[in-house]
């Protein structure tokens, strides 16, 4: 991997269908069997019940702005042509919260409570990264 590539997740059984969804344009979050708990990010187990029978549901994709910053000084160079960006905990729809980039939009205008819907970035050759931007 060049210097300058983005890194790319690490890929594991429980998050495998997250990452082919994301691949395929669609934002899965785990759904309980049991007890219908919502969750990201993938993982084995319920948080809520500690069921083991878990599904995927497909998210709306929409959700709102929790909380931001923006970043200035790239953390590595292949995110240097990004700063500033924003880094965010994005809220979905469905409830669960997840860390992600508010793009196409100047930086200066994001804000807590801002509408927000995915879109995914390819980094690779069946890997999307999801991505959030304001809603139109
Ligand atoms: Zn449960």
């Amino acid at each position: 991997m060049s210097v300058n590539a983005k890194p790319l997740p690490p890929i594991n059984p429980d998050t495998q269908p997250f990452w082919d969804g994301c691949a395929q344009g669609r934002l899965l979050l785990q759904r309980c069997g049991d007890c219908g708990h919502l969750q990201f990010y993938p993982r084995m187990l319920c948080a809520a019940c500690g069921s083991r029978t878990l599904d995927w549901a497909e998210s709306c994709g929409r959700g709102t702005v929790k909380t931001f910053t923006i970043i200035r000084r790239a953390v590595s160079a292949a995110f240097e042509p990004d700063v500033p960006y924003v880094v965010a905990l994005v809220e979905l729809e469905e409830g669960p919260t997840l860390m992600s980039n508010i793009i196409g939009c100047d930086p200066a205008v994001v804000a807590i409570g801002q509408p927000v819907r995915v879109t995914f970035e390819t980094r690779a050759e069946s890997v999307a990264v999801p991505q959030f931007e304001p809603m139109p």
